[in-house]
């Protein structure tokens, strides 16, 4: 065990104290990003398993701090998420994501839909529903063209999520299950709940090669989606063998370092035009 010294306390509270400052900071800081338009969104393709053809991006929000440089969103979205900012952030994203993909589209490029994540705040703002179609409008896109992405910890009270959900899928809009595998009742409310896409979550893929366990999981996920009649992405894509596997086991997509990693929407423009 450690010696303990007298100013051991002193210590643990300083760094408690420097923690707490920088989340203060942080949260401090995220007012001002929305309102100096200090966060822009990359794009991260999503490819056909098979093909080999881009079926869809997803929007990842990047923060571009006036003194410190990028923060990745690990660093700052679960602090908005705590302080409620996320909402309005979210809803950023949201329209910022609606009216890049409107304007791929105008452009002539390939129509995909655009991948959006959303966090629990948002989902569970009064007549969320009704507030994306009325983005969708506003932007003139097409629902079928914006897939919404959720996690699984999202799923506390079912009849609610199931009736948000429906709402959605009744405009037209996709629903996927983010990071799956990782959260709790994964099985369970998939029969119940509307939803088209299941993403299994990188640590599964990552491990695929050296960890037999992880490879098993993998493959049950992707039969188990196929009955189900979902599809299947796999997140976290980086080698040939991983890809290898997925596609020997019918893995419908991929998203991952391999394809391409998360890009400026200009880069996104050559890619949809190629
Ligand atoms: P996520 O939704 O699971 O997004 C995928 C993350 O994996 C992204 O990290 C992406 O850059 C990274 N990634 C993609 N391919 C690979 C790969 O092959 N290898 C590895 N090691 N990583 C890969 P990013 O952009 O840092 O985002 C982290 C998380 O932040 C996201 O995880 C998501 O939970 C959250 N996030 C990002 N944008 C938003 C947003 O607009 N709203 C909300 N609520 N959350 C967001
Ligand atoms: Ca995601
Ligand atoms: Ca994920
Ligand atoms: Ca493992």
């Amino acid at each position: 065990a450690k010696e303990s010294g007298p100013n051991e306390c002193q210590v643990y509270r300083e760094e408690w104290d420097e923690a707490s400052l920088e989340r203060l900071r942080i949260q401090h800081d995220l007012r001002r990003a929305l309102i100096n338009q200090e966060f822009m969104l990359h794009y991260q393709p999503q490819y056909d398993m098979h093909t080999g053809a881009i079926v869809g991006v997803e929007a990842l929000l990047r923060w571009h701090h006036p003194e410190r440089g990028m923060i990745p969103p690990s660093q700052f979205i679960p602090i908005a998420e705590d302080s409620g900012i996320i909402v309005q952030i979210g809803q950023w994203v949201l329209e910022e994501a609606c009216r890049q993909n409107k304007e791929w589209q105008d452009a002539g490029l390939l129509k995909i839909p655009v991948s959006v994540n959303l966090s629990m705040r948002q989902f569970w703002q009064p007549n969320f529903p009704e507030s994306v179609a009325a983005v969708l409008e506003r932007f003139g896109l097409e629902p079928r063209y914006l897939e919404l992405e959720i996690t699984e910890s999202m799923t506390m009270d079912a009849d609610k999520l199931t009736n948000s959900l429906l709402r959605l899928t009744d405009i037209g809009i996709g629903i996927s299950i983010d990071d799956f595998g990782t959260g709790y009742s994964s099985f369970s409310y998939l029969k119940h709940f509307p939803i088209d896409r299941l993403k299994i979550d990188r640590s599964f893929v990552s491990d695929i090669e050296d960890d037999p366990d992880d490879a098993e999981i993998v493959a049950a996920i992707i039969a188990m989606a196929h009955n189900l009649h979902m599809q299947v992405i796999a997140e976290g894509v980086e080698t040939a063998q991983q890809v290898h596997f997925l596609k020997m086991h019918l893995c419908d997509e991929m998203q991952g370092y391999y394809g391409s990693p998360p890009v400026p929407s200009e880069r996104i423009a050559e890619m949809l035009a190629a």
